[in-house]
């Protein structure tokens, strides 16, 4: 059994969901003694809730074996005025935000804002980034939590039957079909949490004119995505993901492209790496960074045509030619680099986000990236 709704008069919207253990999840929302009143939680007993949840499933029967957990709760739609206050104290999840669990997205919130704000402090506190990266939380994260309610007001607004006058009512109508689309079609990258995207900054920079637009996805701002590469040098299969784990370092992907075309590129970019001015060099080599080179050249051509001593050192080389459906270079289209082109680096936060992302050619424009944020 999936997710499932029954729809009714009295009641509006009742959604139920399979748990662990054979349990199933039940949420409806309970119907006052009279219109505006308040929810007085000391009224409620365990029978009065088992008799409205049966109510609820008309004209379906349900039948309890065990209850074994329930809570009711007014729903409030309220947010913080600040996330943060001075750079001291931080604001994450249900303390800065609620709304009603409809979309299950209070957690996913919660977590995400932590996520985003533990690496700014970390590298804050420890890597000398300027206080200014602190105030990137309560820029990137409070207007996700207003999305995120002003969607969910419309969806508990429709879950509780009051829907807009014009409308008809039930799951056919105009406005479920609506809301339906808007929430869990047309955004469900964002309600994923994978389609989150934060605005232009100095961690987001568009300073490489990355216009937003189709063509350019994934662009800074966005997640970056997951891909299948073989690992040098015993050429086993991996995810991408798993060779990032976000443990506070920033990742830099260079894809390389055609290493015949784009060698003498790659190895100015190794070698540029150890020069005084290279963010490598001051902002703490492999203890902040972590470099992957993603080639498309054929694993038997990787060793003749590349001299990978020279400049891979601790870094790790991976050659982007084998997807599950055998095609060579899905990883670079999948983060929108020309497989035909000159190669690109792509430098992704340490929440997996991108920040920056600029031609083989231009790597030194690397350095004022960092710049920007770091003493
Ligand atoms: C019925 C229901 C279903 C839900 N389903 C989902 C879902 O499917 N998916 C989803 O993502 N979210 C869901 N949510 C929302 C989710 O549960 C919350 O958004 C999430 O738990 C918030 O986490 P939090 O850590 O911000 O706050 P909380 O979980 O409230 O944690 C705050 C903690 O701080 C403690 N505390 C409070 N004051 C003090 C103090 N002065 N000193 C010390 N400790 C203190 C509290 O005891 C509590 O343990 C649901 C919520 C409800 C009510």
């Amino acid at each position: 059994m999936g997710t499932r709704q029954v729809q009714n008069e009295e009641y509006g919207t009742t959604m139920y969901m399979p748990l662990d253990g054979g349990a199933t999840r039940i949420g409806f929302p309970i119907r006052l003694d009279k219109e505006g009143g308040v929810l007085d939680r000391s009224n409620i007993t365990v029978e009065s809730l088992i008799e409205q949840a049966k109510r609820s499933f008309a004209p379906y029967e349900l039948h309890f074996k065990e209850l074994q957990w329930w809570t009711a709760y007014r729903v409030g739609h309220r947010i913080a005025e600040q996330f943060s206050l001075e750079r001291r104290v931080f604001l994450c999840g249900d303390s800065c935000h609620t709304h009603s669990s409809t979309a299950a997205q209070g957690m996913n919130l919660g977590i995400m804002d932590s996520h985003n704000l533990a690496w700014k402090i970390f590298w804050y506190e420890r890597k000398g980034a300027k206080a200014d990266i602190l105030d990137t939380y309560q820029q990137e994260r409070k207007c996700v939590a207003e999305e995120v309610i002003s969607i969910d007001q419309k969806l508990a607004r429709f879950t509780a039957n009051k829907i807009p006058k014009n409308s008809s009512t039930g799951l056919n109508s105009t406005f479920a079909k609506e809301l339906n689309y808007a929430f869990f079609v047309k955004n469900w990258a964002f309600t994923m949490g994978t389609g989150i995207e934060y605005t232009e900054s100095f961690l987001n920079s568009f300073d490489d004119g990355m216009p937003p637009g189709e063509n350019s996805w994934p662009r800074p701002g966005q997640r970056g995505p997951d891909g299948w590469l073989l690992k040098y040098p015993k050429l086993q299969r991996i995810q991408l993901f798993m060779e990032m784990p976000q443990i506070g370092c920033f990742h830099i992907l260079v894809f390389a492209g055609d290493l015949g075309r784009n060698i003498n590129s790659l190895q100015s970019f190794a070698g540029h790496l150890h020069s005084d001015q290279a963010f490598w060099e001051r902002y703490g080599r492999d203890e902040s960074f972590k470099i992957l080179f993603i080639t498309l050249t054929m694993t038997n051509h990787v060793d003749k045509s590349l001299p990978i001593d020279t400049f891979l050192g601790a870094h790790a080389l991976y050659v982007d030619a084998q997807e599950p459906d055998g095609a060579i270079g899905a990883c670079h289209k999948r983060y929108g680099v020309d497989v035909e082109g000159q190669g690109e680096i792509v430098v992704v936060r340490p929440d997996g986000w991108l920040g920056y992302r600029v031609g083989l050619d231009n790597y030194d424009n690397i350095d004022k990236y960092f710049e920007k944020f770091m003493l």
